[in-house]
């Protein structure tokens, strides 16, 4: 399989685009070599510059739950496109589009924008906003796009939080220490640590912000305990001491079940952010909550938000579409073919001797490169003792063999519903002698 035509582009790429890239796990620096261009996609599978067919199981970091080039959306995208393509005052397509949020989820209104990161932005705000406090809490390992709050590093849990050792410290350069000195860190699944955190800074704590179920350190299960989900002992907590609980649905949202992850624990958060599968592969992402939240916002209230493109008609009228066109039935087929993918992993890792852990989240899962003694990856911590060279020479060995996964070891593998027999045929196929190569 020749890729000369996608070296010769990321040659270019890197003389006028940082890395060459636009978004940094595109740029294969987990795995090494070069990224694939890609040059068209269809159904389930990619189309790389140089004419290669890869089965594709990013699906663009989880929007693609259709599929690449879904007729149904294009043809709404061509419809909407060839009336203007944006016109900075509302339109019937973004209210279809919100209403369509409203009936899978518990928010009562939500506020369109066009990316993940400025959902959760915004929604700090509201929260900070609403309850006249400052702190943020977050969870390792959990990723709410590049907003400064929330990128802060892991803690080491609450038993070092003294005043001075809470405030967390920026995982990136150009994050004001005092920006994440309002934000404290925890271990994921952890109660006993969330638990004093708020016993220490609760009156001070606006919102705990967790991913619904998260899948940006790979896919973690939240625990339940004594029968009580981890959402759910979240949701409690903050009610307790008067903050917001914030389920970031970005990735969960009309993915791992009609109604996101809400559809498969029923916790009913105070506000929610959405993103990825509602856009139909376009920029589009929300936020919501209950209607006495939201009236805060501008022009109601005085939280300021705003956004040039926001609610944009092609995007709503691809978001609308993709939803429309999302059943209870999708999703069991979705589930099908991800445990068709989970199992076969399963049996090859094991019959090559491989250590590894599969988890999931309805049609998005893991595979984590663990070693032997660990048999569930309940936190950032544990997903870090990944193998992350037995990973990179899956990754090469799959690529090779036409399959596209996440290059990265931190990632969730992305299903959808044009993955046919055939494609998931094409990945088993695959699986042996990439197991090998990095066994
Ligand atoms: N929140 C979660 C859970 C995400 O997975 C992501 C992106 O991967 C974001 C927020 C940020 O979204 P975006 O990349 O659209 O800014």
């Amino acid at each position: 399989m020749t890729d000369a035509v996608s070296r010769q582009l990321f040659e270019r790429a890197q003389q006028v685009v940082p890395g060459g890239v636009n978004s940094p796990v595109r740029a294969f620096r987990a795995v090494g070599g070069t990224p694939r261009f890609i040059a068209s996609a269809h159904g389930p599978y990619l189309v790389d510059a140089d004419g290669n067919e890869l089965v594709d199981l990013v699906c663009s970091w989880g929007p693609m739950i259709l599929g690449h080039a879904h007729p149904e959306v294009i043809a709404a995208v061509r419809d909407a496109a060839g009336r203007g393509t944006s016109y900075g005052a509302p339109t019937q397509a973004e209210v279809e589009l919100a209403e369509a949020i409203v009936e899978r989820t518990p928010v009562e209104q939500v506020r369109l924008v066009n990316s993940g990161t400025e959902a959760t932005m915004s929604v700090l705000r509201l929260a900070r906003a609403a309850t006249g406090r400052d702190l943020v809490v977050k969870f390792a390992g959990c990723y709410h796009g590049h907003v400064d709050a929330l990128l802060a590093s892991a803690g080491s849990g609450v038993a070092t939080l003294s005043d001075a050792a809470a405030l967390a410290t920026p995982a990136s350069p150009g994050v004001p220490a005092a920006t994440t000195a309002q934000t404290l860190v925890l271990p994921y699944n952890d109660r006993a640590a969330v638990t004093a955190a708020f016993a220490e800074h609760g009156e001070r704590i606006a919102c705990l912000v967790t991913e619904a179920a998260p899948g940006n350190m790979g896919v973690i299960e939240p625990g339940v305990e004594d029968g009580e989900h981890f959402n759910a002992f979240l949701a409690r907590t903050c009610r307790e001491h008067g903050a917001l609980f914030v389920s970031d649905e970005v990735m969960t949202g009309f993915r791992v079940s009609r109604q996101g992850q809400y559809g498969r624990d029923g916790v009913e958060p105070d506000l929610m952010t959405f993103g990825k599968v509602m856009g139909g592969g376009f920029p589009a992402a929300a936020f919501g909550g209950r209607a006495e939240l939201m009236q805060l916002l501008s022009p109601v209230g005085s939280v300021y938000q705003a956004g040039t493109l926001s609610g944009n008609p092609v995007a709503s009228a691809a978001g609308a579409t993709t939803l429309r066109l999302l059943d209870d039935d999708v999703y069991t087929r979705l589930d099908r073919s991800a445990d068709v993918l989970r199992s076969a992993v399963a049996e090859v890792f094991t019959e090559v001797g491989l250590p590894h852990v599969v988890q999931s989240a309805g049609s998005m899962f893991s595979v984590f490169f663990t070693p032997a003694d660990v048999d569930r990856v309940p936190d950032y911590a544990t997903a870090q003792r990944q193998d992350t060279a037995a990973h990179a020479a899956f990754f090469h060995a799959m690529l090779d063999a036409g399959v596209y996964l996440p290059p990265s070891a931190y990632e969730a593998w992305f299903l959808s519903t044009a993955h046919d027999d055939v494609a998931l045929s094409r990945i088993v196929e695959a699986l042996p002698a990439a197991a090998r190569s990095a066994a």
